[in-house]
């Protein structure tokens, strides 16, 4: 369930109810006044710390696994680019198949 932001109209303070999307503002109830009054705030502080949190230590691992394994792929030798990769001007050469069926 969502967690929302609300401020009492009534006694103007803040509170965080988790609600069903389709709970309605006006039947927010202000747990220190319990004036039903509460505006939804947008939880742009909650999201904004997220956001800017220093990575953990299991993110950093995890970045250190992923430059280690490109490393070491780095290390393999190219697999088969020349044949993935033909020449740009193979398809304009002339067909040789006659020439040679001419000579047997
Ligand atoms: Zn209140």
């Amino acid at each position: 369930m969502p967690l929302y932001e609300y401020r009492c109209g009534q006694c103007e303070k803040q509170f965080e109810a988790s609600q069903s999307l389709y709970a309605r503002v006006e039947d927010t109830e202000c747990p220190f006044c319990l004036a039903r009054q509460a505006t939804r705030l947008m939880s742009l502080f909650s999201s904004n710390v997220v956001g800017d949190r220093k990575p953990g230590f299991s993110e950093l691992k995890a970045k250190a696994m992923h430059e280690e394994r490109m490393r070491s792929f780095a290390k393999l030798p190219p697999v088969n680019v020349a044949l993935n990769m033909p020449p740009p001007d193979a398809a304009s050469e002339p067909d040789s198949a006659p020439t040679e069926g001419s000579i047997s």
